[in-house]
């Protein structure tokens, strides 16, 4: 560990280790399996650099995204560490001579491609080349679960078998128990020793509001940081060029970034974003896994992020040298309809399906929330904690009412329900608006029919939402397609419990709710 002090400093020009480092860096050295669970930039690289630097040996590093390779590479070749990287973008000499020099014992660290590494040739080459650990950056892609599956990772434990007994370095900043799980029984033989630090990015304001006129709220918001550097995300590609349009000709230097754009706007692009201070990217989520910008000073989204991990991932790019940053996120009812349309449409299994569901409701919940926003952030990461004060909800943005009788009514249509309707059928059902699907299942004839016509069905679907994220309803850990109650929502639908809601929910005809009736 004193050799691997004096290299943090010499290579990286760093004087301490970040919180965890360390911990992680002596089991690395102690020759363990790794699996370390790290929000994002809280320095997981430094786990698998540091180590390859000053052991002896060669470590592999795969990692789903080229341009993060190149960057890691090109930062090291320029403290002195011999590096290099494998994969398609590279002109076949490069690689050629990338294959010599591992021949030759030359490098500490290649990074290759994952797609490339489960390849027969490329495993010949690294086991020949004396490779003894393998790092896995974003090691979530390998679990079907997380949000960003990439079946290539399917065959690593494999490929590291095969190059050789290769210690493994599975880092990562996806959170949630079930992904972790599966991420160790698709990596590891046995058991790795597990990392997991908090996630709490105290520097962070939270903010959720509810979309009224998306362009005209984010540039409020953007307006407020002007000459700071910011990340505003769009649902769409057509989203991002438009929001840059009208940001633009309102006087704020944004540029567009997307997977459509021609690839030397998009790199232009990123460039100017990550050279100067003061330009706002509004983007698609292609923008931003790998980006290492120390001051973004703001993330707002335009859109609902596709699920919970996705958000904190996204507003987790601003303020990584600890200052303070602002994030603002806008949901819509129709953003989260066209979500849950998307999982419902595309061709995953039943089972990935009923995650993304989980995903997607546990951020509806925290856009919904009457607790503090990180509260209720990390409780969906498995974290207790205290309210925070530095989130909307914590500096009193919005008022608060008894809600026991509102969530008794919503209680009431799911138990006539059995459990099976969801937020916008049950709006329905309570303001007595009898749709296709009402008469279809002869919801008209309850008695629950029309008890709550003293609130608008956006009102009612909010406080589905708040009783979901105040755990009062459930879905049913056996039967995810059913919603239950809890002890605690048994308790306030018996009277025994008191219940605060949040009101004035802002409603895009900026008409204010009164819920108190
Ligand atoms: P992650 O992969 O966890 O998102 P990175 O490994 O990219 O994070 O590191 C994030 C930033 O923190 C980088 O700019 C990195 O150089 C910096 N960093 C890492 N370790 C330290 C340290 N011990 N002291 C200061 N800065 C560090
Ligand atoms: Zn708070």
């Amino acid at each position: 560990m004193n050799e691997a002090e004096a290299a943090l400093e010499r290579i990286f020009g760093f004087t301490s280790f970040r919180p965890g480092q360390r911990d992680i860096l002596e089991a690395v050295f102690s020759g363990e399996n790794i699996l370390a669970v790290m929000p994002t930039g809280s320095g997981k690289s430094l786990c698998y650099q540091l180590p390859a630097i000053v052991r002896k040996g060669l470590t592999i590093v795969v990692s789903p995204l080229i341009a993060l390779m190149r960057d890691q590479v090109q930062q090291l070749q320029r403290s002195g560490v011999p590096a290099a990287a494998l994969n398609s973008s590279n002109s076949g000499e490069d690689n050629a001579m990338v294959e010599r020099g591992l021949r030759q014992g030359r490098y500490r660290l290649v990074y290759v491609a994952p797609e490339r590494l489960v390849r027969p040739d490329a495993v010949a080459l690294l086991r020949a080349a004396g490779a003894n650990a393998l790092a896995i950056d974003e090691a979530h892609c390998v679990s079907q679960w997380g949000h960003d599956f990439r079946p290539e990772y399917l065959g690593l434990a494999q490929a590291a078998r095969a190059i050789g007994d290769l210690q493994l370095i599975a880092v990562t900043a996806t959170a949630d128990a079930p992904t972790r799980a599966d991420i160790i029984r698709k990596l590891f033989a046995a058991e790795p020793r597990v990392f997991i630090r908090s996630f709490d990015r105290p520097n962070l304001r939270l903010a959720m509001r509810r979309k009224s006129d998306a362009a005209r709220q984010i540039e409020t918001a953007v307006k407020r940081h002007e000459g700071q550097s910011g990340i505003v995300y769009c649902a769409s590609r057509n989203g991002v060029e438009q929001l840059a349009r009208t940001l633009s000709a309102n006087g704020v230097p944004a540029l567009a970034y997307h997977a459509g754009l021609d690839a030397e706007i998009r790199s232009a692009n990123q460039d100017e974003f990550l050279r100067n201070d003061g330009v706002v990217i509004v983007a698609t989520i292609a923008f931003g896994m790998g980006i290492d910008k120390p001051n973004v000073r703001f993330v707002c989204h335009a859109d609902l992020p596709q699920s919970i991990e996705a958000y904190y991932q996204e507003i987790g790019r601003a303020g990584r040298d600890g200052l303070p940053a602002d994030t603002l996120t806008l949901f819509s009812d129709s953003d989260i309809l066209l979500r849950e349309r998307q999982i419902s449409t595309s061709d995953a299994p039943a089972e990935r399906k009923r995650m993304e569901r989980r995903k997607l409701h546990a951020l509806i919940a925290l856009c919904e929330t009457p607790r503090c926003r990180r509260q209720t952030l990390l409780a969906a990461f498995g974290e207790a904690s205290q309210p925070c004060g530095n989130c909307d909800i914590c500096e009193g943005k919005w008022p608060f009412f008894n809600g026991v009788v509102a969530a008794q009514k919503v209680m009431s249509a799911i138990h006539r329900t059995s459990g099976r309707f969801f937020s916008g059928h049950l709006a329905n059902l309570l303001v007595g608006n009898a749709t296709e699907a009402i008469r279809k299942h002869g919801h008209d004839l309850l008695p629950t029919f029309g008890v709550g016509k003293e609130l608008k069905p956006a009102e009612w679907r909010s406080i589905f939402y708040q009783l979901h994220a105040e755990n009062l309803i459930a879905q049913d850990p056996e039967d995810r397609d059913r919603w239950i109650f809890t002890e605690t929502g048994r308790s306030v639908l018996a009277g025994k419990a008191p219940l605060t809601l949040r009101g004035e929910i802002t409603l895009p005809s900026g008409r204010k709710a009164d819920l108190r009736r």
